[in-house]
């Protein structure tokens, strides 16, 4: 998907824009780039078309349009702010070629209508050179009057992000799926005994293939901020934990976050990006992934390390808390997720017990093979190689 944003108007000179009780042109290209940020993380390739100076009103026109031919665009998207005479027009409006009713654009109404504006609706532009001149699909945005106090007002309190984030959603279809696709094997509808045994057996797995983190932990986390498969993001983004966006480069889904502050408070982030999967069991496996990876700041190790690879539950579950950012804001975290998740419903039994450690000085090897003939023996170590393992070929006595 390819999406060209024009951020409306030029800096200064001639094409700057509407100067009303905000400038139009210093907006519309805060809310462009903050649209571009989050298209760009949602992996979108964005074509910037912004132009920023020219001699004249139509050069300014021409350029940005000359840039939006330049390659094949999902759509062309000019942000703009409206003015009026009387200075009384108010709310949002969206111009296309010829009026066409592009949900696209009647999504951005109704979403910029979701945070107060009025819904203008979506308008005939063809007299608009911009929507006229471009190959691509176009809109012309017309976010709100910057001449109106009123909308003036809604749209400093909404702020930059959530304005670019109600664009986003109207646009890019993928982060919010009408209908999530999941794989067959996969029950979404499970009873709290199959969600368990679901999850347990992933986590029990991973752990015997990857050593990160202990299964029932997993298992309980999945519960506790899934409520059993039936969250938002479980059932519209196949994500069982909340992940933040943080490095993903995978799929996302927005939605608000209520976060606590330092103070004890409560605050609601708007439109924030959470990644999304194809699989419960993706989520599963990208959860242990992410907390053995994950560094904050410019820590030089992992955040949860000490998590990672700890067989006792409730240590682990500790070390969670314990890191220098812990897992969870809530005081009871951890006191929870032991007595009304993990000992609540015997998730112990998806941990593994009585792993042999040999004894000091001694190694468990795996041996793949015996031969008589070194060739014979390189063939086999060969082969192993082309499945990245790195044997060793040593003479050893036949009686062993
Ligand atoms: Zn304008």
């Amino acid at each position: 998907m390819t999406i060209g944003i024009n951020c409306g108007h030029t800096a200064s000179g001639p094409g700057y824009g509407a100067v009303g009780i905000i400038k139009e042109s210093e907006h519309t290209r805060l809310v462009g780039q903050a649209l571009m940020g989050l298209l760009r993380s949602a992996g979108v390739a964005v074509v910037d078309c912004t132009i920023d100076s020219s001699d004249t009103q139509n050069e300014y026109l021409a350029a940005a349009v000359a840039l939006a031919n330049r390659q094949d665009l999902d759509w062309f998207i000019s942000i703009h702010f409206n003015a009026s005479k009387t200075h009384a027009g108010h709310g949002v409006e969206v111009y296309t070629y010829e009026g066409r009713q592009y949900q696209d654009a009647l999504d951005v109404c109704a979403n910029l209508e979701g945070l107060g504006f009025a819904n203008r609706g979506v308008k005939a532009g063809s007299g608009l050179y911009v929507i006229r001149k471009t190959k691509a699909k176009s809109m012309l945005i017309e976010v709100c009057f910057c001449d109106n106090q009123e909308d003036v007002s809604l749209y400093q309190g909404i702020g930059v992000q959530g304005i670019a984030g109600a664009i986003y959603k109207g646009i890019y279809k993928e982060v919010v799926l009408p209908s999530v696709q999941f794989p067959a094997a996969e029950k979404h509808d499970p009873t709290r005994e199959e969600f368990i045994e679901f999850v347990g057996n992933i986590a029990q797995r991973d752990w015997i293939e990857r050593r990160l983190v202990l299964p029932s932990v997993v298992t309980a986390q999945a519960i506790k901020e899934s409520g059993f498969g039936t969250s938002e993001l479980a059932v519209n983004a196949n994500a069982l934990f909340g992940i933040k966006q943080n490095g993903w480069t995978g799929r996302v889904y927005v939605k608000d976050a209520v976060e606590q502050n330092v103070d004890g408070s409560y605050r609601t982030d708007k439109n924030v990006l959470w990644r999304a999967y194809d699989s419960w069991e993706q989520s599963i496996l990208d959860h242990n992934t992410y907390l053995s990876e994950r560094k904050i700041g410019n820590q030089t190790e992992p955040n949860w390390k000490n998590v990672i690879g700890c067989g006792d539950y409730i240590l682990a579950v500790q070390y969670l808390q314990n890191a220098q950012l812990p897992y969870a804001t809530s005081k009871t975290y951890e006191e929870s997720l032991i007595r009304d998740y993990i000992e609540k419903y015997n998730l112990a039994q998806y941990d593994p017990v009585g792993d042999e450690m040999a004894p000091d000085g001694y190694l468990w090897v795996v041996q793949a093979g015996a031969y008589k003939s070194l060739d014979n023996a390189k063939v086999l170590q060969r082969g192993l190689e082309k499945m990245g393992v790195i044997s060793l070929i040593k003479k050893y006595a036949e009686q062993m």
